[in-house]
């Protein structure tokens, strides 16, 4: 019966290295190193600017929210 060889212990490290790097990555939900998606803010990360009356994303019509009305004045004239 032919024993295969191990691998070198050198060789496993490396590769235990490696899965460990990518196993934290995807945990983390990140591109690898060098993928262009790295650098690329996630969708859906962005701050939306919403309105304090209604809590919609804002939608400036004529210095007031679209959706409520409500005056958005930061210059409040008195
Ligand atoms: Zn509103």
């Amino acid at each position: 019966m032919a024993r295969r060889a191990a691998p070198p212990m050198e060789e496993i490290l490396h590769r235990l290295r490696a899965m460990e790097e990518r196993l934290a990555r995807l945990e983390a939900g990140r591109a690898p190193p060098g993928d262009g998606r790295a650098a690329a803010p996630a969708p859906g990360k962005k701050p939306v600017k919403r309105c304090i009356g209604c809590g919609l994303p804002l939608r400036r019509r004529a210095g007031r929210c679209a959706e409520c009305g409500l005056p958005l004045s930061r210059s409040r004239r008195s």
